[in-house]
């Protein structure tokens, strides 16, 4: 279904999907009856507010925080970056430091902030692509949340955050996928259409290679995202195909739209084409749910039992 979803749209259902998964984690019967059936038949739109202006692949140090306030209320103080739903959700799903580990480190938790009785400022963020979607920043000031919206356990943010990326990563990629597919089928119907040289371009022996290159990215991106999933599905530890999925997916679709961009020539830059709109679109996907480089040392840590992006061991944030 998020393969064959406009991605734009596919990108809003994913952050409503995952945020009634994280609510499902290790929540009680209770705020699974008051928040997922509104979440589950789309009445109520949500997402999940982790990253900040100053903290993003290292999530662990979010700096948004929570406070006591009274028996019945926490205060809620920060602001929220690049939040999908962001403007247009009716609840957020925060990660946000409150107290500390056995250890003395700050700990997160995640907190549900209804915006209905905890009102908070959100604003869209103007960037490169995906623009019909949602792509916001949020602002609380000293927000008062009941205590009863608080889920799970103090420190367990990191661990439902890791769980829940792990699928995010594959359909990330079949995303892309979507969007080299059609890059594909406009550049064969193109590449047969156009002459030149008195001569369809499909019969030029570099442009069959072009087309070549942008079939074997579809299909080979395909394939690795549905095997990460299956593996997911199976209860394997998925970690190293789920970071290399979306890694993979995501480098091979970019290129396979840019190459569908160069069968077109100068139509492919035409805003008339669709595919300057794709190559937008594809560029926003290798960075959310773990950017190329974090899931790069993710496989590497997977590989060689080595931590190469934290000095002391354990799961990174965006493990
Ligand atoms: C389309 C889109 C949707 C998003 N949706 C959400 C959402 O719903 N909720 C949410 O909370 N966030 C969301 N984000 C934010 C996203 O999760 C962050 O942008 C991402 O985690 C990266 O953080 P950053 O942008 O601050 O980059 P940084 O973490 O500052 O990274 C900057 C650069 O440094 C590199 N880098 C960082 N650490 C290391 C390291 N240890 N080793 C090597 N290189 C490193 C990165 O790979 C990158 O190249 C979204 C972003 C986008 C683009």
């Amino acid at each position: 279904m998020m393969e064959q979803l406009p991605p734009v749209v596919a990108i809003a259902v994913l952050g409503q999907e995952v945020t009634a998964t994280r609510i499902g984690f290790d929540s009680t019967p209770e705020q699974r009856e008051r928040f997922l059936p509104d979440l589950i038949s789309g009445k109520r739109i949500s997402c999940t507010g982790t990253t900040e202006p100053d903290v993003g692949s290292d999530s662990r140090r979010v700096r948004t925080r929570l406070e006591d306030d009274g028996p019945d209320h926490f205060r809620l103080s920060g602001r929220k970056m690049w939040i999908t739903n962001a403007s247009i959700c009716d609840l957020i799903n925060v990660t946000a430091s409150y107290g500390h580990d056995a250890s003395g480190r700050p700990s997160t938790t995640r907190i549900i902030v209804e915006r209905d009785q905890s009102p908070y400022e959100a604003r869209e963020i103007p960037v490169l692509g995906l623009r019909q979607g949602h792509l916001g920043e949020v602002l609380f000031e000293s927000c008062r949340v009941p205590r009863q919206n608080q889920l799970g356990t103090a420190g367990d943010a990191a661990r439902v955050l890791n769980l829940t990326w792990l699928a995010n990563r594959p359909i990330l990629g079949l995303c892309a996928v979507h969007m080299a597919q059609r890059a594909l089928d406009a550049a064969l119907q193109y590449a047969g259409d156009r002459r030149q040289f008195g001569r369809p371009i499909a019969s030029f022996q570099l442009v069959q290679e072009m087309l070549a290159d942008i079939a074997t990215a579809v299909t080979t991106s395909r394939l690795l995202c549905y095997h990460a999933l299956s593996s997911i599905d199976a209860g394997d530890r998925a970690n190293h195909l789920s970071a290399m999925a979306k890694r993979y997916s995501l480098a091979a679709c970019m290129r396979a739209v840019s190459l569908a961009m160069e069968v077109h020539g100068a139509m492919g830059i035409s805003c008339e084409m669709g595919l300057e709109q794709l190559f937008r679109d594809v560029r926003m996907l290798p960075i959310p749910d773990g950017t190329n480089q974090i899931l790069t040392l993710i496989e590497g840590r997977e590989l060689t039992g080595i931590q190469a992006y934290r000095p002391s061991s354990g799961a990174t944030s965006a493990a």
